[in-house]
């Protein structure tokens, strides 16, 4: 389908409101970048839902952090989003205003690196996101245990977006799913949503005119009436995802019970690492306590992950909650969807 035929299917549109669900924040960031929702008529309606892996990390992951760092001592390393995100009581770059060492880094095996290079150093990286991420850290378990390492360990939260799916499946008319998790994953999960429980969507790649033709793709097999799935992005994405990095991930980590910002505890929806690996599991070798964390009582992330409001009706959404002062995650990740509406929409988020 070239631009202009995905554009008029889009733009001409005037049937039954269709609420589509972008499950990846990176969507929701292209789709605004690239002025897409400027195109779409009334009865085409975005939301967003949980595929930013900073957002939907729970509270009590940043705590764990804060307590490594400040507590029993460790160096935390960490991609540079997780810092300003709110803990029950400080954000990580406000543990390192207090004295932590918590480090930035834009791989896990720059903090293997660190490890090696400082052995006086108990070194920690912050393991988030999903199964496009998830790899990169095992390789950096392989490479430390190839060491012979003993001052490097994963804090994990590591999640997986079948269980997801499942969570939310009633929550949109269909789903635009993300194209760097199926490419892992393959689109097995997507074919079973649509036929064990008749949820339609579209795997989506970046590009204006991928967006532009998973867009249209919805709103013509909508108008079929039965639910459906279409890979539209298989130049990148294979049915097969990728079965090196799928064996990587289940050799070294098993499923667990995970808590998502907004959606609660997913049984099955997270990742640690498995009992051979477990002197790598920061958890057990500084033996921490389970921690539920609290987030601020104003923010409504879980509201917005869900796709159940917008982030501009949000009453502290860009009058207190800034990307400059974010009272929540939603507006800290360059992935998020209070930070898209607020960078993109302006302070009205409109
Ligand atoms: S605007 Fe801020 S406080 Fe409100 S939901 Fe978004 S991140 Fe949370």
């Amino acid at each position: 389908m070239s631009v202009n035929e995905a554009r008029k299917i889009i733009e001409s549109y005037d049937g039954p409101k269709i609420r589509v669900m972008e499950v990846c924040g990176t969507h929701t960031h292209e789709i605004f970048r690239l002025g897409i929702r400027n195109l779409l008529p009334e009865n085409i309606e975005l939301i967003s839902g949980p595929g930013c892996p900073v957002c939907v990390t729970q509270t009590g992951f940043i705590d764990e952090a804060v307590m490594l760092a400040l507590e029993k001592g460790c160096t935390i390393c960490s991609f540079g989003d997780l810092l300003r995100v709110p803990g029950s009581e400080m954000s990580l770059a406000q543990a390192r205003a207090k004295g932590a060492d918590v480090r930035v880094v834009y791989m896990p095996l720059d903090a293997v690196k660190i490890a090696q290079e400082h052995p006086e150093l108990q070194v920690v990286f912050l393991a988030v996101g999903f199964e496009t991420t998830t790899p990169i850290s095992c390789i950096a378990v392989e490479k430390a245990a190839e060491l012979g390492l003993t001052n490097f360990s994963l804090l994990t939260a590591n999640k997986t977006m079948p269980n997801a799916y499942m969570a939310l499946k009633d929550s949109a008319d269909a789903y635009l799913y993300p194209g760097h998790v199926h490419t892992i994953t393959g689109t097995g999960i997507c074919q079973k949503m649509k036929d064990d429980y008749g949820v339609s969507g579209v795997v989506a790649g970046f590009t204006a005119s991928e967006l532009l033709t998973a867009l249209a793709v919805i709103v013509k097999k909508k108008q079929e009436g039965a639910p459906f799935f279409v890979n539209a992005y298989p130049r990148v994405v294979r049915e097969e995802g990728n079965p090196k990095a799928v064996e990587m991930i289940e050799k070294m980590m098993e499923p667990c019970d995970s808590e998502w910002r907004g959606l609660g505890v997913i049984p099955g929806s997270g990742l640690r690492l498995r009992e051979e690996y477990r002197d790598y599991d920061a958890r057990r070798k500084y033996d921490l306590p389970e921690i539920r964390g609290h987030s601020n009582p104003a923010c409504r992330c879980g509201d917005v992950l869900r796709g159940e409001i917008r982030p501009y009706e949000c009453a502290v959404f860009g009058k207190v909650c800034t990307p400059e002062h974010p009272v929540g995650a939603c507006m800290v990740s360059s992935e998020g969807a209070c930070a898209a509406f607020y960078q993109y929409g302006g302070r009205n988020g409109k």
